[in-house]
């Protein structure tokens, strides 16, 4: 048999790599402290898991689902945009609930991108905008994002001859693995550049209510003109502890969004329904829980902040994401500082570079660490001491 090229090509997923090394160490008997994997530790609240209970003993729920979405999981989400944004979205024609986000995310290009066509991809990046582009035949174009332009890509210098192959543009605020955030401002300037360009925007905005010191981050979908230039994947996994649930949506532009409806309505037949259930009862029921977890988080961010100050570790506290994005010491690049760090003090964080060359210079803690490790991570962190400092690289 022969693999076809497209997977051929395709790297290793990052945190393959990353995990086959702690693996290894694990199994010599070394106990390894991650904070490198973005997924949240704390349960799906409790409400949310006793309607899983009571919607599986129902046999309607055994079957194939809505493979569109429940009708009032249409609702459900709508109505959270309209109370969270104030943003008003017609529940059949502006809402697409998905098999979590990132199924969205890598099935959009097969609607947008024909063999070639361009996708402005932001570098570094949550890796599946790149993925998604390549497996239906097209070309990222990355944009970098660095500390020098707060994070945000720089529109303005993408040459006209590149733009004219440009079917897509992604951006992700609150940003992974950045924690930076935007206002509206920066996406009102998205849809200007988006229409003049006649570009589809794909904002990705699952830490829109990951957020702390009270900050609140926007939506696209509030810029004026955002649905018709774009749609925004959202998700349930982060706001409410549901990444092993699979449920996510798409909202925004109909024409685009019917375009996924119709891809998918041939390649997969919707969420299991008894998750649609849980996903209108998260959206619709309290959300306290959303504010608690912050809270920890955020508790969390700045005890890893201090330690990482601390050992020589530049850092500005994210306002919103699960994620420190924190610059190497002097005479590190990102692979030797995770190399060393793992080898010398058993703690694991995922290198910059993972996410894009952009991202060299920097490694990225994520905060979905539960607190005992995290106590023995900090202590191990504030133990290590930086020896290269002493052996300056020739
Ligand atoms: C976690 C994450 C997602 C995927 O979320 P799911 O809904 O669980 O698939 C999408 N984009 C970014 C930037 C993420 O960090």
């Amino acid at each position: 048999m022969k693999i076809a090229r497209r997977i051929e090509e395709l790297k290793p997923y990052l945190f393959v790599e990353i995990n086959k090394k702690i693996a290894e160490k694990r199994a010599r008997g070394e106990e390894v402290i991650s904070f490198a994997i973005g997924d949240p530790d704390i349960p799906t609240p409790p409400h949310v898991i006793k309607k899983l209970c009571e919607t599986a003993l129902d046999p309607v729920n055994h079957r194939y689902p809505e493979s569109e979405g429940l009708p009032e999981l249409h609702v459900a989400i709508a109505d959270w945009y309209k109370r969270r944004f104030d943003v008003t979205l017609d529940p059949a024609t502006e809402v697409l609930p998905l098999i979590g986000s990132k199924e969205g995310i890598g099935h959009i290009a097969f609607c947008f991108i024909d063999p070639n066509d361009i996708a402005l991809v932001p570098d570094p990046a949550y890796p599946v905008y790149a993925i998604g582009t390549q497996l239906a035949g097209g070309r990222p174009y990355y944009l970098p994002l660095t500390a020098e332009n707060n994070f945000l890509p720089d529109l303005n210098s993408v040459k006209e001859f590149i733009l004219k192959s440009t079917k897509v543009l992604w951006i992700n605020y609150p940003n992974n693995p950045t924690g930076a955030v935007v206002g509206l401002d920066f996406f009102d300037q998205v849809v200007e550049f988006a229409k003049k360009n006649n570009i589809l925007v794909c904002h990705d905005g699952p830490y829109s209510e990951v957020a702390f010191d009270g900050y609140q981050p926007v939506s696209f979908m509030q810029a004026g003109g955002a649905r018709d230039v774009g749609i925004e994947f959202h998700s349930l996994s982060k706001t409410y502890n549901m990444t092993g649930w699979r449920i996510g949506m798409a909202v925004g532009n109909a024409e685009a969004i019917k375009a996924l409806r119709t891809l998918k309505s041939n390649l997969d037949s919707g969420i299991p329904q008894a998750i649609q259930y849980m996903g209108i009862a998260a959206l619709n029921g309290s959300q306290d829980a959303v504010a608690e977890h912050n809270a920890i988080y955020q508790r969390r961010r700045d005890l890893i902040c201090e330690v990482l100050e601390k050992i020589g570790v530049k850092v500005t506290p994210p306002k919103a994401s699960l994620y420190i994005w924190a610059k190497v010491p002097d005479g590190y690049n990102s692979i030797e500082f995770t190399a060393d760090l793992l080898d010398q003090a058993n703690v694991a964080v995922t290198p910059g570079t993972g996410y894009g060359a952009s991202g060299e210079g920097y490694v990225r803690l994520s905060l979905t660490i539960p607190d005992v490790s995290l106590v023995k991570g900090l202590s191990r962190l504030s133990g290590w001491r930086n020896t290269r400092r002493l052996t300056p690289k020739k």
